[in-house]
């Protein structure tokens, strides 16, 4: 019974995520829902990466949390429209939360919106929310075996950024390992070091996000 319920469940929000799919591709919004463990530096990059943007595009943000609201306040302060999302124990977001949360950031016509997920490897992966792009991050300090514990996330990951590269010389973290482990599941993967903290490699990630963003956008005008 527990296997056929789930089954429905995921059956209900593969539907909802078709609608919100048609929604974002409507607006020419770029929809990316950004996955990790906790405290791998989601809410940072996203910080930096909203700082770096926000004068050339519109950027709204839809903050997933358990409880509170401590991140969509941080991002609140670069600026950008947030709408938090608590899940009260939930530990994934699911289609029908995005597509509630979304409704009042789409009346400003946003460039790009970002969910950050709840902090999880696990079944955030299977809930799809119509987002257009999937990134995860994973970080240095958290070690090299993630990819090959929690496959799926990485499987279905459009970009991946490692982050908290600034941390290298004090752990035993192997890049070409992470590298090798990302190729076998999921050659096509773009894969991004970064350090949230120093900007390294933000960049490259801010400008490759950009060239998404237009390539959607291109929608807008037809
Ligand atoms: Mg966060
Ligand atoms: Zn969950």
């Amino acid at each position: 019974m527990k296997v056929k319920l789930e089954t429905r469940l995921l059956g209900a929000n593969e539907l909802i995520a078709h609608n919100n799919r048609t929604i974002f591709s409507n607006q020419g919004v770029l929809v990316i829902n950004l996955m990790s463990s906790p405290g791998s530096g989601k809410t940072t990059i996203l910080e930096k990466t909203i700082s770096r943007l926000k004068d050339q595009i519109k950027i709204a943000v839809i903050e997933g949390d358990l409880y509170t609201d401590q991140d969509a306040q941080r991002i609140e302060q670069q600026g950008v429209k947030v709408v938090q999302i608590n899940t009260e124990g939930t530990c994934h977001l699911d289609a029908g939360m995005v597509s509630h949360a979304c409704q009042e950031l789409l009346a400003d016509n946003p460039d790009l919106l970002v969910v950050e997920n709840v902090g999880n490897l696990v079944c955030p992966a299977e809930f799809d929310l119509g987002e257009d792009l999937r990134a995860v991050v994973i970080s240095v300090p958290e070690g090299n075996d993630k990819i090959t514990k929690y496959p799926l996330v990485f499987q279905r990951a459009d970009v991946i950024l490692v982050n908290k590269m600034d941390l290298l010389p004090f752990t035993d973290f192997d890049v070409a390992r992470v590298q090798k482990d990302i190729g076998l599941i999921n050659p096509k993967t773009k894969i991004f070091f970064v350090s949230a903290r120093n900007g390294d490699g933000l960049e490259e990630w801010s400008s490759w996000l950009l060239e998404q963003i237009h390539a959607k956008g291109r929608t807008k005008l037809m």
